[in-house]
């Protein structure tokens, strides 16, 4: 689609700004009630998507034309979300979250774009990760001695994928092995693809590059089939959201695991127990690509449609994804297993969670609005009175350990604690 397909969706926002809070019937106080961390941080509508519809429709209608700061607006949204789960409440023709990307795609079209877009993407290009700086020839150093098989050599139960942020990120590396060491234990023969993987691309998705995401996809899809790849199993939630939500639309029938999913399997299995107490409390970030955005894809064609000249709705119904089936239990049910672990919640979680801020490229491309909205949520972590923030992917851990104040892990630590 391109943004001019958007307009009638463009003018049909009613401008109630439903998308701008938590959704209402879960709103605990005027604290942690936002939900949108550009439109809090800017404090103007058109960071919002409500706004982010009215620049679009103005833009296709001829009315405006990208300025330095409308094309740093776009750039402005980590592609959390959560105005979308919130939209959706109480419409259902509306998809704020596609329109914001598309948004961005369309900026980028025109030529507005920004050095610290271009410097990722062109890591992605060379060196095929979202890390610039990063080397291809180095992305699996972070494994050496795992003994990991080599699926084009030889059969896998799984291909585990780490994703760029924990195979390049030296304090994040101990985590990926230990992530590995879990599986090999509990009997699991864990392989990878070697000096032939590469980045999923599903960050260049979020900030608007489709046609460079497409080319990345499709190249990996191929890889897979070549090595015959039936499961992936990956620690990184932007990894596994391409995977899942994303490879489809190409033809990828390979099927992908986050990591606590496989883990809860093998807890529920009985091959993976636990021998430690840890008397830990702690609390969980849901990261936003893999609750929210973890709902698997649906494939749709059809077209918009007018009822009496007045309602709105596509033929056929247009699968809804409104957050509520991503991947939240999983996560909490590993950590109920750990012995001696007290999990206490935020007020903001599950699909109306806060973005932690790393989100739609926005770490490299918007680290104000990055660091903001990591604060934040560093803040309604403290108010749990939790000794931990917890989460399952590597950029929301990185991000708010940039932002400092509380400690934070993976909950793979304290798996590898606990064992
Ligand atoms: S995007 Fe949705 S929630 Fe936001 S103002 Fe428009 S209709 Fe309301
Ligand atoms: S995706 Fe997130 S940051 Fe972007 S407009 Fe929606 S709530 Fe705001």
């Amino acid at each position: 689609m391109a943004l001019s397909d958007y307009l009638p969706m463009q003018e049909r926002c009613s401008n109630c700004s439903f998308c701008k809070w938590v959704p209402f019937d879960k709103i605990n106080g005027v604290r942690f009630a936002d939900n949108c961390p550009s439109v809090v941080l800017n404090g103007y509508n058109t960071y919002a998507a409500r706004g982010r519809f009215h620049m679009g429709g103005a833009i296709v209608r001829g009315e405006l034309e990208y300025t330095d700061t409308m094309a740093d607006i776009t750039r402005q949204c980590l592609a959390c979300g959560a105005c979308d789960v919130a939209c959706k409440i109480c419409r259902y023709n509306l998809e704020p979250l596609e329109h914001n990307i598309e948004l961005k795609h369309d900026a980028i079209v025109k030529g507005k774009t920004s050095p610290e877009q271009l410097k990722v993407m062109e890591a992605l290009k060379t060196e095929q990760t979202m890390i610039p700086g990063a080397k291809k020839a180095s992305r699996m150093d972070w494994a050496e001695g795992l003994g990991l098989i080599d699926v084009f050599e030889a059969p896998a139960d799984v291909l585990f994928f780490a994703g760029c942020k924990y195979s390049y990120d030296a304090s994040l590396q101990e985590t990926a092995r230990k992530a590995v060491k879990i599986l090999q234990g509990a009997g699991v023969k864990v392989g990878t693809l070697g000096r032939g993987e590469a980045c999923c691309g599903g960050r260049a998705y979020q900030m608007g590059f489709f046609e460079e995401f497409e080319e990345r996809a499709k190249a990996n899809i191929r890889g897979y089939e070549k090595a015959g790849v039936k499961l992936i199993v990956t620690p990184c939630s932007d990894c596994y959201h391409a995977f899942k939500r994303l490879y489809p639309k190409f033809g990828s029938e390979v099927k992908v695991l986050h990591i606590l999913e496989f883990l809860e399997q093998l807890i529920g299995e009985g091959k993976l127990s636990f021998t430690k107490e840890l008397d830990l409390t702690v609390t969980y970030h849901d990261p936003c690509h893999l609750g929210r955005q973890g709902e698997p894809y649906v494939a749709w064609e059809g077209v918009e449609k007018k009822i009496r000249n007045q309602i709105h709705t596509w033929d056929p119904p247009r699968p809804r994804y409104i957050g509520a089936y991503g991947i939240y239990d999983a996560p909490r049910n590993v950590l109920k297993a750990i012995p001696g672990v007290k999990l206490v919640e935020m007020e903001r979680i599950r699909e109306y969670s806060w973005c932690c801020g790393a989100g739609g490229g926005c770490s490299e491309v918007a680290p104000e609005l990055s660091s903001f909205a990591a604060k934040e949520r560093v803040e309604e972590a403290k108010y749990t009175g939790a000794q931990v923030l917890v989460t399952a992917c590597p950029w929301c851990r990185a991000n708010f350990e940039n932002a400092g104040g509380i400690e934070v892990k993976d909950i793979l630590d304290l798996v590898c604690e606990a064992l």
